[in-house]
Parts: C-alpha cells; structure tokens; sequence
C-alpha cells in the first residue's frame, strides 16, 4: 500500500525566521496528517533548512531542493549530499522543471544526482513534466517516457522503489491552470505502466504525486484517482492555514 505524501516546494521563499514561523507553527496539522497515514512535508531553501528541522515536529519530512551529485571538491555553490545528510536532511527534490529551466538540469544530471543520493540511503523526488507546446501537440507522453527511462537508467529496482516521482505539467506550474485529474491520471497512469515495464510488481510500491497548481480547493479531487499518490505543492504550501486546507483536502 502506497502511503499518502504532501510535499511543498517552497521555491526561492521564505527567509529562515519566516521558516521558523511555519515550523512552530505546525505541529497539530503534522500530528493530524500523521494519525491519518500520511506523510507531509516542506521543502524550504538550503539556509532555512536547519531552522525548519530544529524547530518542526519530527513527523515532518524536510526536504532539499536539489544536491550536487559528486562527495565534495571543487564545485563553487553547490551542496552536498553529505552536509545534507548531517542536518538530518534524508530526502532532496531533483529535475524540477525550474531548475531544468534556469540552471541547465539535465535528465542525465538528475540520474547521476539520484544514483547518489540512493547511495546514501536518501529519497530523491524526481520532477518531470512537459511543456504548453509539448502538451498542445499532444507529445506529453513520449516527453515524458524520455525523462522517466533516462531518470531510472541503471537503477535497479530495490532502490527503484523508495523514488518518488513527480509529475509536473509545465504548464499547470504557478499559473493557476491545474491539469484535470483525468489528465494527470492519464499521464501518471502511463508512467506507472513505463514503471511497470522496467522494475514489474515494484512499480506498484513507487509513489507517483501530482504537481501544478494544487490548492486545498482541489487536492481532494486528484486523491480520488487510483494511480495519484499526493502532491508537491508550490504557492499554496507556504502559509500555514493554506497548508492545513492541503491536508485536510487530501485527508478526505
Ligand atoms: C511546484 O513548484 O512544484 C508547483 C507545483 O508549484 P505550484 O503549486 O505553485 O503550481
């Protein structure tokens, strides 16, 4: 049984005092989510990631936004693995379609990125997702096989199975315009079934969350669909009472 997971992504948001807040703030909706058989999470920037996991209740999942995939070394900016892991951080975002966007996240990238966090013990969050004009051409699903199979290539399936994967249309990505659920089942559906064909029964344990333009208004409809397993939410993850609305929609 796939449990439940909310996930917010919050973008380039948040100074750590403002974290603070958030995580002092919600630890009877995590308990709520908890005794419900869900997870939740947030996924703040790199400097308010400690705040969050010293004041937040354990339940919450603290995520990163991205990693660098080499030990350590030479690599002006970045952030590794293994400082992550040492603030308690066990689960880090990648290929989200910003990062593709403005900093060249390539789909290898991401790969190498995945095989080392899975090293590690770490839960990568593996964004994928077309663009308008890919979708308006109706090529959402070949787009997507590309980044699925070149994401998963050459992990075998018992580290397969604690990947979590995120689809995120593009064009439902902060501009109001959710997906329907029958698009997103559609299109999940269809990654399971590449899931499926790569690693068999295991692609039934791999969680698959809908992404772009998730509100609390409506998270509940997405949760209905057999193949949805949660949701990473960017804008209306960030006040608390709109994060207790996400919860509470995807409690049912
Ligand atoms: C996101 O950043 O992953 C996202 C889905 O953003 P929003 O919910 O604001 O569309």
């Amino acid at each position: 049984m796939r449990k439940k997971l909310l996930l917010g992504n919050w973008k380039m948001n948040k100074t750590p005092s403002e974290a603070k807040e958030f995580a002092l703030g919600c630890p009877k909706m995590v308990e709520y989510a908890i005794s419900k058989g869900i997870e939740v999470g947030v996924a703040p920037t790199f400097v308010c990631l400690q705040t969050v996991k010293e004041n937040a209740p354990k339940g919450l999942i603290v995520a990163a936004q991205n990693c660098n995939e080499h030990p350590s070394g030479a690599y002006t900016g970045e952030i590794s693995i293994a400082m992550l892991k040492e603030i308690g951080i066990d689960t880090v975002i990648l290929g989200h379609s910003e990062r593709r966007e403005y900093n060249g996240e390539t789909t290898e990238k991401c790969n190498e990125k995945m095989k080392a966090l899975l090293a590690e013990g770490m839960v990568p969050v593996y964004c994928c997702g077309e663009s308008l004009e890919t979708f308006e051409a109706g090529k959402t699903k070949p787009w997507v096989e590309e980044q699925i199979r070149g994401g998963f290539a050459g992990i075998e399936a018992k580290d397969a199975a604690k990947i979590v994967v995120a689809y995120e249309p593009i064009w439902a990505i902060g501009t109001g315009k959710s997906a329907t659920k029958e698009i997103a089942e559609d299109t999940i559906g269809f990654i399971r079934s590449i899931l499926r064909e790569l690693y068999g029964e295991v692609a039934e344990d791999i969680r698959i969350l809908y992404g772009g333009s998730v509100k609390p208004g409506n998270i509940a409809e997405y949760m209905s669909e057999p193949d949805i397993d949660g949701a990473l939410v960017g804008g209306a993850s960030l006040a608390l009472d709109s994060y207790q609305g996400l919860i509470e929609g995807l409690v049912g």
